[in-house]
């Protein structure tokens, strides 16, 4: 290894990672200060992030965002326990692991659940899921997952909007990995509410949900929730109330968020942010095949978020060495989580240009001269 390893504009390692990624230096400038919760100047860039991202939405005058403290996880669970009644049932679109954790959520919550799984690499079979809420009556709400980042797949989440309305039923979106960066649109797309974080398409730095709501669907979720914390109806009513959070605020994480989005208008909003993911990915997935690497999914069916390859064959490589020389480079790459293929991902998002997947692809290169690697195809080439 000769030259210097890669680093972002603060000097760390990249992150080719589904979350969470590289991040602006501006952005985490943005926390060097304190505020209080009850802050003037922070309760307003709060108000501005949560006005911005029901813009983002397409959702102005018809959506309100609730905020919820945690990961992304902890605004899929209150999304879930909010808007599914005690009395209701979940249709789960099972993909991925993401899917698979709504289930476990709506389970461990105690609501009836059902879930319709199809590989990792196939998107939902509309034709079952019409034939189920047909067939179930006491299916109350669907939940999908927009891009589940197990596998990189883009769920045709229009189509499954559509659907679920015509059967006269509601949806719950997991639209986590994709939002900021490929169009859902709350004018276009109907939905009861929609579930994303700070930390990815935005590139906010971890430590806050937020769950995108119909006004109309929430004001029926009083008393849904079974837990106090992840209550959305009762954190809607204490903002329009005070305009205070319930609980301390991830005050920095906000303030982030909202240098952020700041960020993500300039260079054009999601169309801006959707096309640079989508140049990533071009040079990411051109460069790895011409290197012999193959993508678990084809063209048609891969958000350009990550990026799902198939492990190489060649009994000289090693994923441990090839993570741990990539990461001596600079560059941090994520193991997969298939169920259907021996696997290892890397990612398009967060603040990385074409230039970082060029110098990535460079990386991997000279990782596989080093194995002596000839090819990364999942069969072995001829030599
Ligand atoms: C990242 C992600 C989540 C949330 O994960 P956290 O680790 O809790 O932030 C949920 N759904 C999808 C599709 C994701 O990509």
């Amino acid at each position: 290894m000769t030259a210097m390893p890669a680093r972002s504009d603060t000097g760390d390692p990249l992150l080719l990672t589904p979350g969470p990624l590289t991040t602006s230096a501006s952005v985490k400038q943005a926390m060097v200060h304190d505020w209080g919760s009850r802050d003037a100047a922070f309760l307003a860039i709060n108000r501005m992030v949560l006005d911005k991202v029901v813009e983002l939405a397409g959702g102005q005058g018809t959506h309100v965002t609730v905020p919820v403290q945690g990961s992304g996880t902890f605004a899929v669970e209150a999304m879930i326990t909010s808007f599914v009644p005690r009395t209701g049932k979940l249709l789960v679109l099972i993909n991925g692991a993401y899917g698979q954790r709504a289930l476990k959520i709506a389970q461990i919550a105690g609501r009836a659940a059902a879930a319709l799984e199809t590989p990792e690499d196939t998107p939902p079979d509309l034709a079952r899921l019409e034939r189920m809420l047909a067939e179930d009556k006491a299916i109350s709400h669907v939940f999908a997952v927009h891009c589940e980042t197990t596998s990189g797949i883009l769920n045709p989440i229009a189509e499954i909007a559509a659907l679920v309305e015509r059967q006269g039923r509601r949806l719950l979106v997991d639209s986590m990995s994709a939002f900021g960066a490929l169009e859902i649109d709350a004018r276009q797309i109907r939905y009861d509410a929609l579930a994303a974080s700070s930390n990815k398409c935005l590139e906010g730095v971890p430590g806050l949900g937020f769950v995108i709501c119909r006004r109309e669907a929430l004001a029926d979720c009083k008393g849904n929730a079974t837990t106090l914390v992840l209550d959305l109806f009762d954190q809607a009513e204490a903002f329009a109330r005070t305009g205070q959070y319930r609980f301390t605020p991830p005050i920095h994480v906000i303030v982030a968020l909202g240098k952020a989005i700041e960020e993500h208008a300039a260079e054009g909003g999601v169309g801006g942010r959707g096309k640079r993911y989508r140049d990533n990915a071009r040079v990411l997935i051109d460069g790895m095949r011409a290197m012999g690497f193959r993508t678990l999914l084809p063209d048609r069916l891969q958000a350009p978020i990550i990026v799902t390859f198939h492990m190489p064959t060649d009994p000289k490589f090693v994923f441990q060495r090839f993570y741990d020389s990539l990461k001596d480079r600079g560059y941090v790459i994520y193991p997969g989580k298939l169920t259907v293929a021996d696997s290892f991902r890397i990612g398009c998002i967060g603040r990385l240009y074409p230039e970082h997947m060029k110098g990535a692809l460079a990386a991997v290169r000279e990782v596989l001269d080093e194995m002596r690697v000839s090819n990364g195809g999942p069969a072995l080439a001829a030599e």
